[in-house]
Order: structure tokens, then sequence, then C-alpha cells
């Protein structure tokens, strides 16, 4: 994190990479190896207040306090699912801003999505997060503190993870790069990458960009359709980067980083679902190191997109016919509006 983040007139100290806090600890004086110690209060034994770091001495413990905030959301609502283990929370910000969670329990372990913006831009027409608009974006230590909280509250632990809640991970470049190196440090949560996925609704410049840190995540590109004209339609952004332009970042990430790009693909009826639809997608994939996720569109109340389960599947057979490598994804957690699209930061409590 370049920048300096106060809030409520103290410093963030949960964003701050561990070199950041040995330069800030060095600062008052103190020996590095303090530095080590206040990050594995924070990072490791998850401590709420200073006063839990039993291995400080007193008065840096009330200097740490005067100076630095530890910024923890707090959960103003829980949702469980019947049907299968998921739980979604609602955080509340330092701010009184709102953002959600959903914690999935996966065969190969729990799964957390999180939140990377209050709101989103991006204004992609079947999603729910981008209907109330866009509020801010979120720290690093609200997308670690999204994790906290939910292992902290269920007792399980996250070992994988998404960015695929409320938000566009690459509009908020810098404090999700700050965050993935935070998230996989080996003196902190130390996640290894390649259990975190991030998605994106498709800014190619930042693709490249991300590309050059090679982390071996999976990304995830969220393309819902073949051609601009429709796509253009469903996704304002394919207005700014089409889909040519996009595929050439995907491919170019792929040869960077050797990591197989994910896209997804919300089936809708009427809009995607077609034989035209199946070969022009075959037609631009074809050849591509790469993976096609299939997801029958959530409802929102807003909007009157539907999916015509019989339609999914015969749309994934046209798909493997024309050689493409092709899953359909199963929907956690919808009895309780936490499946894809259905986060939002507006909520009636
Ligand atoms: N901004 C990012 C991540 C958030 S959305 C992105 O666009 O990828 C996570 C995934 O859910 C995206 O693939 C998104 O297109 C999809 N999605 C949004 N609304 C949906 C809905 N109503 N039904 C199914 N998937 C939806």
């Amino acid at each position: 994190m370049e920048k300096e983040t106060d809030i409520l007139g103290k410093k963030d100290i949960l964003s701050l990479s561990p070199d950041q806090l040995a330069a800030e600890i060095s600062a008052f004086g103190e020996k590095k190896f303090r530095a080590s110690q206040i990050f594995e209060w924070l990072h490791v034994k998850r401590a709420r207040s200073f006063d839990e770091m039993t291995s400080i001495s007193k008065p840096l413990r009330e200097k740490l306090d005067g100076a630095y905030i530890i910024n923890e959301l707090r959960i103003a609502r829980k949702l469980e699912s019947s049907a299968d283990n998921t739980i979604k929370y609602l955080y509340e910000l330092y701010d009184g801003n709102h953002i959600e969670s959903v914690l999935m329990d996966y065969r190969h372990g729990n799964s957390l999505c999180i939140s990377t913006q209050v709101g989103c831009r991006m204004g992609c027409r079947f999603c729910a997060s981008t209907i109330a608009g866009f509020k801010r974006d979120l720290l690093p230590s609200e997308m670690l503190g999204q994790i906290y909280a939910a292992e902290r509250d269920s007792e399980r632990t996250v070992e994988s993870l998404v960015l695929m809640g409320i938000g566009e991970p690459l509009d908020n470049f810098d404090n999700v790069i700050a965050f993935l190196k935070l998230l996989s440090c080996p003196e902190g949560k130390n996640l290894s990458l390649r259990h975190v996925s991030l998605s994106t609704c498709g800014l190619a410049d930042r693709i490249d960009e991300l590309a050059k840190y090679n982390f071996g995540l999976t990304l995830s590109i969220s393309l819902h359709s073949p051609d601009n004209e429709s796509r253009s339609e469903i996704m304002p952004v394919n207005k700014r980067y089409d889909i040519d332009r996009l595929l050439r970042s995907c491919r170019d990430y792929f040869k960077k980083t050797g990591r197989r790009i994910s896209f997804e693909y919300a089936v809708i009826s009427g809009v995607n679902d077609s034989r035209q639809s199946a070969d022009a997608l075959i037609a631009r994939l074809k050849g591509m190191n790469c993976h096609i996720n299939l997801i029958p569109v959530n409802s929102i109340k807003e909007r009157d997109y539907r999916t015509d389960r019989g339609a999914v599947l015969k749309f994934r057979d046209m798909l493997e016919k024309g050689g493409l490598n092709v899953t359909v994804r199963r929907t956690l957690g919808a009895d309780i509006d936490a499946a894809c699209g259905q986060l939002r930061r507006e909520y009636e409590i």
C-alpha cells in the first residue's frame, strides 16, 4: 500500500506488510523482532486489541494503541443455509458501510468468497452487487478481516479463497495486490495463492499488470457472451475492452504464468444459450488452454433473467462436442441469496 490510510485518525496496522511494520516499529526506537512479534499477534494469534499482546511491554502497547487501529469487521448478520452448510456474513465496516462474504463447505475444504469493494461500478445487468452503485474500495485489512472474522465465528479454517463477492477486484488493483501479498506471506495466514481465484469482468490492461506478478492464482474471466453486441448489452465494460482485446490479455496471461484461464458463462435464456452462441464460443476459445464454467443465472429481484436448466446441459454438450473443457457450477447458498451475483451492499435488516 503506497498511500497511508487513516481510520478514525489512526493508522491501519492490519494493512501493513511485515517490512512496512518493521520500518514503523523501528521509527519508535524499538528492535526489529518486536515488529515480528506484533505481526504474529495480529495475523496468527488474531489479537483484537493491543492489550492482548502480552509479550509486548505495556508502554509500547500504549504507544501502539495511540497510533494504530486494528481494523476489525463486525458481523452485522449471519445467515446459514439449511441445504448445504453455506454461511453468508454481512459485515459492518468502521465507517458504517456493509459488505458480504460467503463461506462454503466443499469436499476439498472450506472456501470463502470475499468482497473487494463496497458496491461496484461495472454495471453488469444481471448482477445485484452493482445496482446500488459504487461507494468505495476496500482496504487490504478489510479483505483480510473478512477471512479472520469468518474463521473466528465459524471455527472453520479457510483453505481456499475466491475474489468473487461484491466489487471488481481489478478496479481496486493496488489494495488487492497488497492483500494478496499479506495473505500469502509466511509470517501471516500463509495461504498459497494457488488456492486463490480472482474473478474479473475483463479490465484487460489490469490483467496485463497482474500477469507481471506471476502469483500462481487462478484467473477467472466473466465472459458470458461470445459476441460483442450482446456482451456490451449485458456488460458495459465490453465497450471499453472488447472480446478480442480481452482474449489477447488472457492468452498473454497464460503465456506469462502458465496458469490455465477459467471462463465463467452465466447461461441466460434467450440471450446466450443458442446453438449460434455455442458455435461462436467454440470458435473464440478453440485451442486455448482454458476451462469453461457454466453458471445457471441466479435470480435477483430487479431483473428478469432466467436459466432453462435443460438448456444448460444442452449448451454444455455442444461445447464439449466442439472440444472445450466444460463444467456446470453447483449453486450453493441460493436459499439465503448467497449465490453468484446475489450479494449486495444495501439490505434491510
Ligand atoms: N467483478 C467480478 C467478480 C464478482 S462477480 C466479476 O465480474 O467477475 C462473480 C461472478 O458471478 C462473475 O462471474 C459474475 O459475472 C457472476 N454473476 C453475477 N451476477 C450473476 C447472476 N445473477 N447469476 C449468476 N452469476 C452471476
